[in-house]
């Protein structure tokens, strides 16, 4: 081993073959869990990596606890279909989700009183207070415990505690990864691998062309022995003295969002997306370092404070700060389709149409990545400018990502192509056809196949 300046030069070394597949997914967040799941369900032999113990990544061990941006207000029609409502079904049958009604959507005080403090508004209207609409609470754990069986129950081969760290690449095309484990540097050998990772490690590893992007990084947490009734009494019959005691607690938190704490399915378990650090790049062990612990030092100095002075917090205590750091944005795909904030803003629809957030669609040139074979990218990384990534890139839009590029790698092998050649309207046709919602066709989406749980919930 020999050092060059500030660089240590590698001697080079072989990498036990730990596993072959037809589609690796790297990455077990939302959208990686929902591209294993959609190509093994169409055949493929799937290899599902994540460097954590759990699935579910910023919506389980991030505890990101809101499902929003499927709920489209011009269609007046929930957007989002596929694996995730599948998965919202299957926690709504543990009693472990929570959304309004079809009755309940709109602007009727008494609604809008009941579900506020859930978080199911669409909080890009203009309009004040924010109209409910179809969005979802939920636990983290149903969430872990709900893509756990999903992958399960399709035979994907899960491999947790394994940290992505190369990509294998010959004449452009990538072969597999490499991982580090406790047991050293494992490779696994895919056809096609998808890259999951929310931070475009596997394509900027393959060289992939991407750009650097940046938002605020936050340090979620849960309070328990919270008496949340209490507390919507004061904000509710106290506005003043809310007022001034809400601007100093948003003051120590030093950044979060109108509501700072929101209701969970646990009684007396509160969830805070707070708080809020600029400036931090979470692609450096020093920033994310900073970020754990001034995050930490705010909670505690916050939780002293509503402790002391807040009507309903009196009793409460940290039940738990996120395992994952809230990084929202770093790496962005520059792919083959580069979303501008105009298309999503403009709605603008493509021929190549894949997936679908609230109102804005997904082509899937903007999960290819240019020069490089073999391998698609989905989730918050995709190709997108930063402004674009920052209003397209919620739990619900990520897993519609993944699931369309789990059908692409399938129906690619499947007929013997490149996931470059892959028929995209095969590919739109398919995920129609198992319950997605590709938005490849104008107007409300009729002939998609009703939702389970959900559907009977908000049709009640
Ligand atoms: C604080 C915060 C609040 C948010 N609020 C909301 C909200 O209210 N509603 C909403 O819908 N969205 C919200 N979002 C956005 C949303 O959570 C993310 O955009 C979404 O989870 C992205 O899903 P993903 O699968 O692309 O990436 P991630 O959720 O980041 O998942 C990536 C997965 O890849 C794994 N991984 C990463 N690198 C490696 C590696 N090297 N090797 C192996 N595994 C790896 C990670 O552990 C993780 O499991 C919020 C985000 C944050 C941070």
């Amino acid at each position: 081993m020999s050092r060059i300046g500030d660089w240590m030069q590698e001697p080079a070394r072989d990498v036990r073959v730990a596993a072959q597949a037809d589609v690796v997914v790297v990455g077990g967040g939302p959208a990686g869990v929902s591209a294993a799941y959609a190509a093994a369900r169409n055949g493929a032999r799937v290899t599902l990596l994540e460097r954590y113990n759990h699935l579910g990544g910023l919506a389980s061990g991030g505890m990101v606890l809101v499902l929003d941006d499927m709920w489209d207000s011009h269609l007046q029609e929930i957007s989002v279909r596929g694996t995730c409502m599948e998965t919202l079904d299957r926690m709504a049958a543990l009693g472990l989700a929570k959304f309004p009604t079809r009755g309940e959507w709109g602007s009727a005080p008494k609604t809008v009183a009941k579900w506020t403090r859930w978080g199911t508004f669409d909080f890009h209207s203009k309009q004040k207070p924010h109209p409910i609409v179809f969005a979802a609470a939920f636990d983290p754990d149903a969430w872990k415990r709900v893509s756990m069986e999903m992958i399960k129950e399709q035979n994907v081969e899960l491999r947790l505690h394994s940290w992505f760290s190369r990509t294998l690449v010959e004449d452009g095309k990538v072969k597999g990864v490499v991982c580090d484990t406790k047991n050293g540097r494992e490779a696994i050998l895919g056809n096609v691998v998808i890259d999951t990772s929310g931070d475009l490690d596997v394509a900027a590893s393959a060289g992939a062309p991407h750009i650097g992007g940046s938002y605020i990084v936050t340090t979620v947490f849960r309070l328990g022995g919270v008496d949340t009734d209490e507390a919507e009494r004061f904000e509710r019959e106290e506005p003043e003295a809310f007022d001034l005691l809400d601007r100093e607690i948003k003051r120590t938190l030093g950044g979060s969002w109108a509501q700072w704490w929101l209701k969970t399915p646990l009684p007396g378990v509160v969830w805070c997306n707070c708080p809020h650090m600029p400036g931090l790049d979470p692609l450096k062990v020093e920033d994310l370092t900073r970020a754990e612990v001034e995050g930490r030092r705010i909670v505690h100095q916050t939780v002293d404070l509503v402790r002391a002075k807040l009507p309903g917090f009196r009793n409460c205590f940290v039940v738990d700060m996120a395992p994952q750091t809230g990084v929202r944005q770093t790496r962005l795909l520059e792919g083959e389709h580069v979303m501008s904030k105009e298309d999503v803003m403009q709605r603008v629809r493509f021929a190549d149409s894949v997936a679908r957030g609230r109102d804005y669609y997904y082509p899937y040139r903007s999960m290819l990545p240019r020069s490089v074979e073999n391998l698609l990218v989905a989730g918050r990384h995709y190709s997108a400018t930063s402004a674009a990534q920052k209003i397209s890139r919620e739990i619900p839009p990520c897993m519609a990502m993944g699931e369309a590029a789990g059908v692409a790698a399938a129906l690619a092998l499947d007929a013997g192509v490149s996931v470059r050649n892959v028929d995209v309207a095969a590919v739109q046709r398919t995920l129609r056809a198992q319950g997605a919602d590709p938005g490849d066709q104008s107007g409300p989406n009729t002939d998609v196949p009703p939702l389970a749980v959900a559907q009977d919930e908000v049709a009640a």
